[in-house]
């Protein structure tokens, strides 16, 4: 036996295990055709079924425990497995009666954009790799940007969502603020650094300031009106006692669509407060962002065209599939100081246009087609009526439930209802855990200025009124 037989003969056991990574094109084509029909079928078990997961933690725990992956198991099998899992074991924000957070139904042309993805999985790092993919996603950027109304050219990149485009709007801001931050960090200003959000702001502000180490305390969460819109008159007062005391002020982050109530901050007067004193205006736009599609919707945004940078999810309103956020831009130069580093094993290092020297990814999935392939397939006409879609049904909740003696608390424009049941109702957690117990719709519990409320967002641009018509009932009812 010569050694390139033995060579042969030593990995010949493996080949058949590694085929089930790699298999013959006939059985690939086969197995999707199969996924394909399969998920056809969950989709509609899953849109007339229960919205809230039906197997317990324990359950699933316990279902877990067969795979020690000492052995190959077939495909198919485990396909099978894992749809059944999630058919009963998530919550199912893509059913039409979900009026939950802002978590879409995914269009289809963004399900198309998955699968395209992950057959040619295209390095989005370098535009020198992956000439078209990174084409395509910078000319979506600039269409955005377009659309805001931005002035000029946009820069911009897609991030894993909106908290990863807001913690790239910060590292932008303080590095505008004291060039001298790429450095030395925190340590380059001259007393802490701080920034303003509303106390109704997202969240991730918190943990970003703590992740880019100008801590938690740089946080300043100004005081919002009773319909949850950030103060004006607070942050001037907020700002200037910061000043007095040595702070170093550097953004405003105006949010276009609260979490709980969508509320819109007051943009123009917060960029003329930027403006007196030099500060950096974010706008976060997450979920709101998505009435630029619609003529008739986008003035609700007016002053964001102004904004230094704008976050904007496409996996919300625009319904991407899941991880599909933008960081939008006007001032190239900030985001090549912000990311530029040299990588001698990368094919390029062109500055303006690689990913990887202009964002805070390296690896970089192509998530703009998602986007790209909506954009394209409905057009822009295509997303206004889609927006519309859900204010219209927001609009209809509100009716509904004001019929029923129930109080709307906040301005629907946005899509998001937050409503007060009548005198003498259950408190509202009791009512929300009934209507979550019925497994018949999803709605939940929010604060806002201090109270309880039912929040409600049309997400689905499946939704019908006959749905909402049907939520209204059951909330009703639970009260
Ligand atoms: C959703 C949201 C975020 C966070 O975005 P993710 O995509 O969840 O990371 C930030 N700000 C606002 C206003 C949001 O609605």
């Amino acid at each position: 036996m010569d050694t390139q037989n033995q060579w042969l003969l030593a990995t010949e056991p493996q080949q058949e295990e590694v085929l089930a990574l790699f298999p013959e094109r006939r059985e690939r084509v086969a197995i999707q055709d199969f996924l394909t029909t399969a998920l056809d079928s969950a989709e509609r078990r899953v849109s007339s079924g229960p919205v809230t997961p039906e197997l317990s933690r324990a359950q699933i725990h316990s279902d877990l425990e067969q795979f020690d992956f000492a052995a190959p198991r077939p495909l198919e099998e485990l396909l099978t497995w894992t749809m059944s899992q999630l058919e009963h074991g998530v919550m199912h924000v893509t059913h039409p009666r979900y009026l939950g957070l802002f978590n879409p139904a995914p269009s289809f042309p963004s399900q198309c954009a998955d699968r395209i993805a992950a057959s040619f999985n295209p390095q989005l790092a370098s535009a020198t790799t992956s000439p078209a993919a990174v084409a395509i996603e910078a000319h979506v950027i600039r269409e955005i940007g377009r659309r805001l109304g931005f002035p000029g050219a946009t820069t911009g990149h897609f991030t894993s969502g909106g908290s990863e485009a807001n913690d790239t709007a910060l590292v932008c801001a303080l590095t505008h603020a004291e060039p001298a931050f790429a450095q030395l960090g925190a340590r380059a200003f001259a007393g802490p650094p701080v920034f303003y959000a509303s106390q109704d702001s997202h969240l991730a502000w918190i943990k970003i300031a703590h992740r880019s180490g100008i801590g938690r305390d740089a946080v300043r969460l100004v005081q919002t009106d009773g319909g949850g819109r950030m103060s004006a008159d607070a942050l001037r007062t907020r700002l200037a006692a910061d000043r007095e005391a040595g702070c170093v002020p550097f953004m405003i982050v105006a949010t276009a669509g609260t979490t709980n109530a969508g509320a819109i901050d007051p943009i123009s007067e917060c960029r003329a407060i930027a403006r007196e004193v030099g500060l950096w205006l974010h706008v976060d736009a997450a979920w709101g962002g998505g009435v630029i599609a619609s003529p008739r919707l986008a003035g609700l945004l007016r002053g964001i065209e102004t904004a230094d940078s704008v976050t904007l999810d496409a996996h919300k309103w625009f319904a991407a599939s899941m991880g599909c956020g933008m960081f939008l831009t006007r001032w190239q130069d900030i985001v090549a100081a912000a990311f530029h580093v040299a990588a001698s094993y990368m094919p390029s290092q062109e500055r303006a246009v690689d990913p990887y020297v202009t964002s805070a990814q390296w690896s970089r999935r192509f998530v703009g087609l998602r986007l790209f392939l909506s954009l394209g397939a409905a057009g822009w006409p295509g997303y206004a009526a889609h927006v519309e879609h859900s204010v219209e049904l927001a609009a209809l909740l509100a009716h509904e439930m004001r019929g029923y003696g129930w109080r709307v608390v906040n301005d629907p424009s946005l899509a998001v209802v937050c409503l007060v049941p009548p005198a003498g109702a259950r408190p509202v957690p009791g009512i929300v855990a009934e209507v979550l117990a019925s497994g018949k719709a999803f709605v939940s519990i929010s604060v806002l200025a201090g109270r309880s409320v039912v929040r409600a967002c049309v997400v689905n641009g499946e939704t019908s009124p006959a749905d909402i018509r049907a939520i209204a009932r059951l909330l009703a009812d639970a009260a």
